[in-house]
């Protein structure tokens, strides 16, 4: 999957002034500033990467100021990912097709919307040796901007994919648009299922919340993998479960480093290894 944006930004020569933003509200403990701060340092680049609390009201003239020379451009989050589409003068393949932006490209005046946590999941994927997609099946829970963008990656890659969600006909919502299909729990042929990704945020700073409550992992093949989104706690309470049944599964770190990744490689054309990014988010997982 390319990011359509080969070249190299305006203000990406050494030595010129580089300018990176988070837009979300709240901004303040967001881990993207330590990400690309570490990354500027490892590529020998001098850049700055500030959070900015945005409210919704104030997004297009947040916006409007990326415009300026010297901004490479910024990361969306909540609650604007899906709200800046009208702002922004282009859209990736991706973001176009999740309908959500968490990256914006400032490229001589202009705006490009992209989503780098389609391909940062897909990458996160490979390096955790996810079964390929011909293994079984692949199972999506929840239905909000996570899983619309895992749903489009995954069945990039020729994933069978079902999509499972607390609220049922929001699934069926996320299917009809991007493929798939919609499923109850219940209604699983889990003994098939190779891939479980948890794109739901159950479980997000909730150690005893889990998006499958009593719930069987030996249901599961043992190659099976299970993939949480949620990187906070390091251990989710799904990942304890599949792993007690003796399942591979792995937090959303990876996800999490692997977007940072691509969106600096987007603005500066430097691939700084997703290994300092993860590093600079802090912490270490927790393994059995
Ligand atoms: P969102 O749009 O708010 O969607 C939340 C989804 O989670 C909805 O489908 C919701 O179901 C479901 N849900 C919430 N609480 C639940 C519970 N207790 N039990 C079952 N389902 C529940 O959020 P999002 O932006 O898609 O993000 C989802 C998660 O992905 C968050 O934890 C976020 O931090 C994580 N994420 C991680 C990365 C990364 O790089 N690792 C990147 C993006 C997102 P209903 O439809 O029924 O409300």
């Amino acid at each position: 999957m390319t990011l359509g944006v080969p070249d190299l930004p305006p203000g990406s020569a050494p030595g010129r002034p580089r300018r990176a933003y988070l837009y979300a509200d709240p901004a303040a403990h967001s881990r993207s500033p330590a990400m690309h701060r570490a990354a500027f340092a490892h590529a020998g680049l001098t850049g700055t990467y500030e959070a900015v609390r945005v409210p919704a009201p104030e997004l297009s003239a947040a916006l409007a100021r990326l415009r300026e020379p010297g901004v490479l451009g910024a990361n969306l989050s909540l609650p604007h990912k899906e709200a800046a589409l009208p702002f922004l003068d282009d859209l990736s393949e991706a973001a176009r097709a999740v309908g959500a932006v968490n990256t914006v490209l400032h490229r001589d005046g202009r705006l490009l919307g992209e989503n780098t946590d389609a391909p940062g999941l897909l990458a996160a994927l490979e390096e955790a040796q996810a079964p390929a997609p011909s293994a079984g099946l692949t199972v999506v829970l929840g239905a909000g901007g996570a899983a619309r963008a895992a749903v489009w990656a995954l069945r990039s890659r020729g994933h069978d994919v079902r999509v499972v969600n607390r609220t049922p006909a929001r699934a069926e919502a996320l299917a009809r648009n991007l493929g798939g299909t919609a499923q109850a729990s219940g209604d699983v042929p889990w003994s098939g299922v190779t891939l479980l990704v948890n794109a739901s945020s159950a479980g997000l700073d909730a150690p005893d919340e889990t998006p499958l409550p009593d719930f069987d992992f030996s249901r599961l093949p043992p190659g099976a993998l299970v993939y949480d989104m949620v990187y906070q706690p390091p251990e989710t309470r799904l990942m304890r479960e599949a792993r007690a049944a003796g399942l591979r599964a792995e937090n959303g770190r990876s996800m999490l480093a692997h977007q940072a990744r691509l969106a600096f490689l987007a603005w500066t054309g430097v691939d700084v290894p997703a290994s300092v990014f993860r590093a600079a988010a802090g912490g270490h997982e927790v393994r059995p």
